[in-house]
């Protein structure tokens, strides 16, 4: 058997390929011969990370012909690509692929959430993942998925099957006047369409090896505490500093493995709020903010609009494996989403217990008493936590999930570090 060149591919297929001659819709001839490339590879021991395009079915604001909000029009093109992304899971599962649909907009009870440690541990156990619903956000294409998702997941090489043979400045099927670029500068990149300083710069650096920054906001944070700058970071001003100094210490040689370094690093590591984990921090050594014991106070973050203050207190009620979840209302904050039952106020012990001998539950064993908080645009939480194992039903609207279950219902990011105390919850968020 050939000896694979690359050991990780990051495979892009638009929707268009997957409709083969019939245009739109799904030609399961064509997408069978696409997967069986893919399984071919599989077997060479390649690791395949797949993007798909939802061209077929919606191709976004185009399709709207100005009748929609742009917004929207993306949104429904998203979903196409998550059509194409199950389609295409399907008949690799038939040929005998084992296989993950990861989106970047949740539908859990579909596929599973873009999770980027999760997606790369599939890829090392031998599974396709097939990223759906783009980067997430709209005025972004497909194709700016698959360079995100490459370089999140350390693929060797972006293989991009395009009718077109190079990078231009618009379409060149559809604009005869459309100029190919043999190398692109930054300002080039940047008066493209939809591309923001962030983008620009993560697309030339990862893509084209180019000394350019990708400030995005786990970069600001991380370069803020560094530098131990007091620069609020909600001003322009604070992230063309921040772009300076990048530019001022970025080596020549792999920058895009630098600003994705400076990514990971604020994903996983130097985390916002009071969480960041310095001890595990290769930088801790010259961070300025962790030599000064200011990596709680920094970033500066001061918003023009004041948020109002909610206090709460949420409680993590664990019964036999399981725990207790409710629905939140189907309009308003979180519409839909599933929390812990929380009651507005910051409840010291005695007046929690009253709380739960009211909601019909009885605490047999208080295990710990935690402190969170969360930003929304308008509003912070302020919440106190108990983690108490109880007896009892509670209400007639709770839901007793197990793991399973938990899998299966959204619960919003606000109440992560209750999450995180689930025994299925050490490496949520
Ligand atoms: S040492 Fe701490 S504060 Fe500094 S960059 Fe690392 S995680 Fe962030």
């Amino acid at each position: 058997m050939a000896k694979p060149v690359y050991k990780r591919v990051l495979l892009k297929i638009s929707g268009e390929a997957l409709a083969g001659d019939k245009h739109t819709g799904l030609d399961f001839e064509m997408i069978g011969s696409v997967c069986d490339t893919i399984k071919e590879c599989l077997d060479m021991g390649v690791q395949v990370g797949l993007v798909v395009g939802g061209g077929n079915f919606w191709r976004g604001a185009k399709n709207s012909g100005g009748k929609m909000e742009r917004t929207r029009a993306d949104h429904m093109g998203m979903l196409a690509t998550a059509i194409n992304a199950l389609a295409v899971a399907d008949v690799l599962e038939q040929k005998g692929a084992e296989v993950r649909v990861q989106t970047a907009i949740e539908m859990r009870q579909i596929a599973e959430p873009y999770i980027r440690s999760r997606a790369i541990r599939h890829l090392e156990k031998g599974r396709v993942v097939i990223f759906g619903c783009g980067t997430g956000n709209p005025y972004f294409s497909t194709d700016t998925a698959a360079v995100l998702r490459a370089a999140e997941t350390c693929a060797d090489v972006i293989l991009l099957a395009k009718n077109v043979d190079g990078v231009y400045s618009a379409d060149p099927n559809k604009d005869p006047t459309a100029v190919k670029f043999d190398e692109i500068t930054y300002d080039e990149v940047l008066a493209l369409p939809g591309i923001g300083d962030y983008t620009a710069g993560a697309i030339l650096s990862i893509a084209f090896g180019q000394k350019v920054p990708a400030v995005d906001g786990n970069v600001l944070r991380v370069v803020s505490r560094i530098i131990g700058s007091e620069d609020n970071i909600l001003e322009d001003k604070t992230r063309k500093q921040c772009r300076q100094y990048m530019d001022a210490v970025m080596p020549a040689q792999r920058p895009g493995a630098f600003n994705q370094a400076l990514m990971d690093l604020g994903a996983a590591i130097c985390l916002p709020g009071g969480e960041p984990l310095c001890e595990q921090c290769p930088a801790k050594d010259f961070c300025t903010a962790y030599q000064q014991g200011r990596q709680r106070e920094l970033p500066v973050r001061i918003s023009k609009t004041k948020r109002r203050v909610e206090e709460k207190t949420v409680f993590l009620l664990l019964k036999d494996g399981c725990a207790a979840l409710r629905q939140r209302p189907d309009h308003g904050l979180l519409a839909n989403l599933w929390e812990y039952p929380h009651v507005e106020g910051q409840l010291e012990e005695e007046a929690a217990a009253a709380q739960l001998a009211a909601w019909g539950v009885t605490p047999h064993h208080w295990r710990k008493r935690l402190s969170a908080h969360h930003l929304f645009s308008h509003i912070r939480w302020e919440m106190t936590c108990y983690v108490v194992e109880v007896r009892g039903d509670g209400q007639p609207d709770w839901l007793w999930a197990d793991e399973e279950e938990r899998k299966r219902r959204a619960v919003p990011s606000a109440f992560i570090k209750l999450t995180r105390e689930l025994p299925d919850g050490k490496d949520k968020g």
